[in-house]
């Protein structure tokens, strides 16, 4: 399918000239090192192109929600990680926008790479803010969006510094992931199964009567499942259900029915007294969860049933654990479904953040067709929504 914007292929860098990309280096961080460096590898590619054309870098993004300047969430260990990746040195600036950081990009010589501060410690980037996009822009002679992940945000470094500098194009990464995941729903291998899981039925909504339209089956489970148990009066003892959910459970229920897509719920449950690793555990022959436990994995037979399903496919896209996976106790249904869509032969595409990260947990990150990383931005893309981030960028 071919994508519909400019790249970094079609890109000319003017001599000695300067490329802003935005980045999406958003990583978990446990004592000031990268826990999981998924989303800065796989930028990798349109970094290295770019410096191969003698172009020096400057690249921006943000990471967590800081108020404000916050050394806690510096990009610092964004940038070290990267330079190990390069086996180049990174320049980390100490500020986001400013007389220094002008300085900094001024002296950068062809290839090398200078990272800006965490954009949010600048309020002007989450709102947009005009002169924040032009400081930015001001940095250099073309613009690159490589950020996937933020690109579903009208964001001063997504949104703003596009309207100030061009040419703008995508980067590498931002294309494989529009092009995969529109493929993945516009253009199907089937049978198509989505597998899908998280905590509420009104988050993905939107997902779900898309899926209804262009998929073969769709195995629920995690936490959204009970809201799908309440809608058909089964009782779910003290499961997550949010009251609005229900509703929305039982619209979805009718209009599986009269489509041609198999909607499967669990069919045996693992429950836990509390939301806790020690908590005490009972494996429930069935889906009814009694008073004072809840439920917070798929059991056995579920298991069993949807890999056989996951086996059949010739497309899969999964988002949202099957249960609690980050206690241990309650990680067997996500793990064994991680497997299932890992040792698949289909085309296999994974999205959503809190999926990326369990699947990165029992290191099967490399074992799928595409992990997509943007989470909220894959969502709304597979929704068929249009990412500010995208639309912005020059037409081919
Ligand atoms: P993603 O980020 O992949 O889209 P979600 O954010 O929708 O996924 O859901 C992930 C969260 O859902 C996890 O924090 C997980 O603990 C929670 N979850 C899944 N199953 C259950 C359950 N049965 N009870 C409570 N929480 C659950
Ligand atoms: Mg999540």
């Amino acid at each position: 399918m071919a994508f519909s914007k400019r790249t970094i292929d079609d890109l000319e860098i003017p001599e000695g000239g300067g490329v802003f990309v935005r980045v999406d280096f958003n990583v978990p961080l446990k004592d000031g090192e990268v826990t999981d460096d998924a989303r800065i590898r796989q930028t990798v590619p349109t970094i290295e192109a770019l410096r191969e054309r003698g172009a020096h870098l400057v690249l921006a993004s943000h990471l967590g929600r800081p108020d404000g300047r916050d050394p806690e969430t510096s990009m610092e260990p964004t940038s070290r990680r990267l330079g190990e990746l390069l086996g180049a040195h990174v320049h980390q600036a100490s500020e986001v926008i400013g007389p220094e950081v002008r300085r900094e990009v001024e002296r950068l010589e062809p290839g090398e790479i200078l990272m800006l501060e965490n954009l949010r410690w600048e309020s002007g980037e989450t709102d947009n803010d005009d002169e924040l996009a032009h400081e930015l822009a001001d940095l250099a002679d073309v613009y690159v969006n490589d950020a996937f992940g933020a690109s579903h945000r009208a964001h001063a470094s997504v949104y703003g510094v596009p309207q100030h500098l061009r040419p703008a194009v995508a980067g590498k990464l931002l294309e494989k992931e529009v092009t995969t995941l529109t493929e993945l729903i516009e253009d199907p291998q089937q049978p198509f199964v989505v597998v899908l899981g998280g905590a509420k039925v009104s988050d993905k909504i939107g997902l779900i009567e898309r899926f209804l339209e262009v998929a073969d089956a769709i195995l629920i489970g995690g936490a959204m499942c009970f809201s799908f148990f309440r809608a058909q009066d089964i009782p779910t003892g003290d499961s997550m259900v949010e009251e609005d959910d229900i509703e929305v459970a039982r619209r979805v229920l009718e209009k599986a029915e009269d489509s041609d897509c198999d909607l499967r719920l669990p069919v045996d449950l693992v429950a836990g007294r509390a939301f806790e690793e020690d908590t005490e555990r009972q494996e429930l022959d069935g889906v009814e969860v009694p008073d004072g436990w809840m439920g917070l994995d798929v059991g056995h037979r579920t298991v069993e049933g949807y890999r056989e399903v996951i086996e059949g496919a010739a497309q899969v896209f999964w988002n949202g654990p099957m249960g609690a996976f980050e206690l241990a106790p309650f990680a067997e249904g996500t793990r064994a479904v991680a497997e299932a869509v890992a040792e698949s032969e289909a085309k296999t595409v994974v999205g959503g953040g809190d999926s990326a990260a369990a699947l990165a947990s029992f290191g099967l990150a490399d074992s799928v067709t595409h992990l997509s990383t943007g989470g909220g931005a894959s969502l709304e893309l597979l929704e068929g929504k249009e990412l500010p981030g995208v639309e912005v960028l020059d037409d081919a």
